[in-house]
């Protein structure tokens, strides 16, 4: 399979959230259920003009799952999902809140100030994990398709199964290194609270299953 390169901004970006120059790594939780948020709120406002779909509220919700067994992380949504050409244009590329943080010509002085200011969206997810696996169905697609980065080296595309519309994000958490423990981001009370300081005011549910315990 192809391996795909970033593009050199995006790949800026990238390295910065796998060196972790941010000290406050749980933000990614913040970033990642924004986005599953966002996705959700897509197929809201799609339902509102077109007659053939119905945005029944108890369908929509974001599930986190801690899986320590395997060291795994998942964060799913119901929302609209993405196409092979949506997984390449919105992955592959810089998020928009970044690029703006980065299109500042002081952005590598302020580094880790401009991390707070702006969202960092998806990449964040680097500064937590070794891989990130999205595997996604979009609305009104037959297909899902797969996206996976170790980071900085590019990533592949192909399709795969998903039966639902939506997203799932995995995250393959870090190992633990002599001055950095990773453990907390797959223990429930401590996702638990990062959800409650960051996003609490997030319109749909956000569930918790937690497996291999
Ligand atoms: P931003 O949210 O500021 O646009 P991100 O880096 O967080 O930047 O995300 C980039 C883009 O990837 C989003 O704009 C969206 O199009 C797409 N995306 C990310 N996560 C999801 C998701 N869970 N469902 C659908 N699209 C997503
Ligand atoms: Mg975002």
């Amino acid at each position: 399979m192809e391996k795909k390169q970033f593009q050199a901004e995006s790949k800026r970006l990238l390295e910065m959230m796998i060196n972790s120059i941010y000290t406050q790594k749980e933000i990614f939780l913040r970033e990642l259920i924004s986005n599953a948020s966002d996705a959700i709120d897509k197929i809201y406002y799609r339902a509102l003009t077109d007659k053939n779909l119905v945005f029944d509220k108890d369908n929509y919700f974001i599930k986190i799952v801690p899986d320590k067994q395997n060291r795994v992380l998942t964060i799913s949504d119901t929302g609209i999902g993405m196409t092979s050409e949506e997984l390449e244009n919105h992955l592959g590329v810089i998020a928009k809140s970044g690029s703006l943080a980065f299109k500042s010509e002081n952005a590598a002085q302020e580094g880790h100030n401009i991390i707070g200011q702006f969202g960092v969206g998806f990449y964040s997810a680097f500064m937590v994990a070794d891989v990130v696996t999205v595997i996604s169905k979009a609305l009104g697609s037959d297909t899902a398709y797969k996206w996976e980065s170790t980071g900085a080296e590019g990533y592949t595309i192909e399709p795969c199964e998903k039966d639902e519309v939506g997203t799932d994000v995995f995250l393959k958490i870090k190992e633990n290194t002599e001055d950095e423990s990773y453990d907390e981001y797959l223990e429930e009370y401590r996702l638990r609270s990062i959800i409650k300081k960051y996003s609490d005011f997030i319109r749909y549910p956000i569930k918790m299953d937690v497996t291999g315990r």
